[in-house]
């Protein structure tokens, strides 16, 4: 064991860069602050010189694993109905012309062929509004980077790298006007995370960063499952198929809530996660979880079935339940 020096014990870093590092949040005691699986390994400091354990992060999770069961059964039906949109499109307007040419057509033959087209244009518009929201959003709100709010993109390096992102997210906190949530969105190529500020709020006035950190790794699993990939754009025809879209959507999110489950190892900071999208910040902390894990036997019956199955989101206290009882493959 190498003899510290005063000023070698007071030491913490290894690079330059972890000296310099600006906490934003540097009043409040960072006790909670995220630990995410680490490998550890002895190196020498470049500052004071002493071999030091240096953490570095586990082997990165492979979120396929953890894909919800029905996920594939939905995307599968998705792309098969699709496909077909896809491909009867340009043969209908081939229709479309010869029957023009050849005068053969009746006029609700033709409207017919038309009306499909009608989907084509939605989803040029859709697309479109798409860039403009985010236009709005990437100049509306708060982009989080080393010197902009620095604890919050250090989760998000170190869950990417945890999850085996191959890209850092961008990340912008957004104002939530009340509203906790989150989502996950890519910009052709570039991947982004939005973070509603009543999120961080929490983080200022309790110092959770369980919270955050959970929220951060679902969204992240969005992105690590592929749920945002550019892809997806040409599910849109069987995405506006009643029940379907949602029901992909749905299962999605179970997919991205185990992926939380498995990268925080901390079930409660997962559970309250949602608590607190059910509660509101102020309230969120005094629910008791386990009434609220009860409720969907309590107040469940048709109506709150059929709810569940035209939304894009399920139950919150399925969700809760969903996490609380998977069992981790290698607990198995
Ligand atoms: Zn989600």
């Amino acid at each position: 064991m190498e003899k510290q020096t005063p000023e070698q014990k007071k030491c913490r870093g290894l690079r330059s860069s972890d000296h310099e590092q600006i906490s934003f949040f540097s009043a409040k005691k960072n006790e909670s602050f995220p630990r995410v699986p680490v490998c550890q390994k002895k190196k020498r400091c470049q500052i004071c010189g002493i071999l030091k354990i240096v953490e570095t992060p586990a082997l990165p999770i492979i979120a396929a694993k953890y894909r919800f069961d029905s996920e594939f059964i939905y995307l599968v039906l998705e792309i098969i109905l699709s496909a077909m949109y896809w491909l009867w499109l340009p043969l209908s307007f081939t229709i479309l012309i010869w029957l023009y040419i050849d005068h053969q057509s009746t006029k609700s033959f033709s409207d017919f062929l038309f009306s499909s087209w009608y989907v084509f244009f939605f989803f040029l518009g859709t697309v479109f509004s798409y860039f403009v929201s985010f236009g709005y959003i990437r100049m509306n709100s708060i982009k989080v980077g080393p010197d902009q709010f620095p604890e919050i993109w250090k989760i998000v390096q170190d869950r990417s790298e945890n999850l085996g992102l191959k890209t850092v997210p961008s990340v912008f906190i957004l104002n939530g006007m009340g509203v906790m949530n989150a989502f996950a969105a890519k910009l052709v190529f570039r991947r982004v995370v939005i973070l509603y500020s009543d999120l961080i709020n929490v983080l200022v006035e309790k110092n959770d960063y369980q919270l955050l950190d959970s929220v951060i790794c679902h969204e992240l699993g969005h992105h690590a499952l592929s749920h945002t990939s550019v892809l997806n754009w040409f599910l849109f025809p069987a995405d506006l198929i009643p029940f379907l879209g949602v029901a992909l959507s749905r299962s999605r999110e179970y997919s991205a809530d185990r992926i939380m489950k498995v990268a925080m190892h901390n079930d409660s900071a997962c559970e309250k996660a949602l608590v607190y999208l059910a509660a509101g910040r102020g309230l969120g902390s005094f629910v008791n979880v386990d009434l609220f894990y009860n409720q969907r036997h309590e107040e469940g019956g048709f109506y709150a079935w059929l709810a569940e199955k035209l939304a894009d989101h399920p139950h919150l206290p399925n969700r809760l339940a969903a996490i609380r009882d998977y069992k981790l493959p290698e607990a198995s």
